[in-house]
């Protein structure tokens, strides 16, 4: 076993940190109050090669692996950047690049994979539906094949970037739900913007630096090869995406408790309210110490996690480890930054502190990618073997 990084992953955490340092949190905070996209970072990270990590070097990327991409996320979220720093990462490295380089066919590598890794592209994916939300195998986005190309209509929700993508994974019912309710789902590529999808944008609590949107399909046509292989089997491969995107967001959750733990623990030494500092208060030490020792480990357990996805372990065994450091990661990071908040009394409830915009950030992870419930769920039948709790 061994915990150290390697050289060429202490670089790129350098340069993580580097790269945070010049889009600190004021910058995150003017472009939420603005609605603006990071347009500058994203320049930024594309040009620095942290969009293509996990992309092969013959298409222009890093060559490297899910841990590297989560080793940039923590350090630019936890060096200013919050939950900025992993979530264009999120929408285009792991929902577009990751997706194509683990199953896309050597056409689809070709035509996307350069674009994603130099950061000239964006990527969406619709899987979520009205419906349809924790329950993904109920979706009823429909693909029929008829003259050599396929023919979407559906309704899909909490689209986040599907307003700037030039792409978009779609998640589709190519066969109607019987026997095996997981066989007959697909995953198609679809170049947007295309007026068979309409896009609206869905006012949202946080992370304002980019819009998550409802998304109409109606009659989208696409040609054959925009099918990820296998027909039918769209879902086992999909596990992969979600692992990743799991592993990225507890990431960022981890990232994002650090910066308001650094914060608070900075500000606690300087106030005095009575006589000592307020942080030598054992009231306020023990939370953030107790937050930080479950972050730390969580930590071990996504990298756990990552080293199985790059060794590509069988993905329920990639998942018991991934839904392990989500549900505690999210848990802690609330936690860290509910006394990060509590820590700066009333200035806690400023905006220019950054506290409250963390604090809307983290508090999606309970939600999405999985909601803590659905975490639990995995733990309990595929970890613990207990019997599965619900119907589907
Ligand atoms: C800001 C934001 C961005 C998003 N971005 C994307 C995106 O880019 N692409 C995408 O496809 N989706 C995206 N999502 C969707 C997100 O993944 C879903 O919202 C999430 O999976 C939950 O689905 P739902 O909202 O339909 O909740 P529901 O499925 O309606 O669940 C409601 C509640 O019931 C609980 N529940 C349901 N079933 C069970 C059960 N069996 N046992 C115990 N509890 C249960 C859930 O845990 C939850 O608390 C985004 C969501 C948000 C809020």
């Amino acid at each position: 076993m061994n915990f150290e990084l390697t050289e060429q992953q202490k670089m790129l955490a350098d340069a993580a940190r580097e790269v945070a340092r010049r889009f600190p949190p004021e910058y995150w905070r003017r472009k939420e109050e603005r609605g603006e996209v990071g347009e500058e970072f994203l320049r930024e990270i594309g040009e620095r090669g942290f969009m293509g990590i996990v992309v092969p070097e013959e298409y222009g990327g890093l060559g490297l692996g899910m841990t590297e991409l989560l080793i940039v996320m923590e350090e630019l979220a936890a060096n200013g950047c919050g939950m900025g720093g992993a979530w264009y990462l999120i929408l285009t490295e792991v929902f577009g690049a990751l997706t194509i380089v683990r199953h896309g066919t050597e056409g689809q590598k070709r035509k996307y994979l350069p674009r994603l890794a130099r950061g000239e592209m964006e990527f969406c994916m619709a899987l979520t539906e009205p419906e349809a939300g924790t329950n993904t195998l109920a979706t009823k986005t429909r693909a029929l094949k008829g003259g050599g190309e396929w023919v979407i209509n559906g309704s899909k929700i909490f689209i986040s970037g599907a307003d700037r993508a030039g792409g978009m994974l779609i998640v589709a019912r190519t066969a109607p739900r019987e026997r095996e309710k997981a066989h007959g789902i697909s995953l198609f590529l679809a170049d947007l913007p295309n007026e068979a999808v309409r896009i609206s944008p869905i006012p949202k609590h946080g992370i304002n630096y980019s819009e998550t949107c409802e998304v109409q399909i109606d009659n989208l046509r696409l040609p054959e090869d925009a099918l990820i292989p296998p027909l039918h089997g769209g879902w086992y491969i999909l596990l992969d995406t979600l692992n990743a995107e799991r592993m990225s967001f507890t990431a960022a959750a981890i990232g994002t408790a650090r910066l308001a733990i650094n914060k608070a623990v900075e500000y606690s030494k300087q106030r005095r309210v009575f006589e000592d500092p307020i942080g030598s208060y054992q009231g306020l030490q023990f939370p953030l110490a107790e937050a930080f020792a479950t972050l730390e480990c969580a930590r071990l357990m996504n990298f756990k996690a990552s080293w199985l996805f790059d060794r590509e372990a069988h993905r329920l065994e990639v998942g018991a480890a991934a839904n392990m450091a989500k549900a505690v990661a999210v848990e802690a990071g609330i936690k860290a930054v509910y006394w990060a908040m509590q820590i700066f009394g009333g200035y806690g409830y400023a905006k220019e502190m950054d506290l409250e915009r963390w604090w809307r950030e983290i508090n999606l992870l309970r939600l999405a990618p999985v909601t803590q419930q659905m975490a639990l769920n995995f733990i309990a039948e595929h970890v613990l073997g207990m019997p599965k709790s619900y119907r589907t």
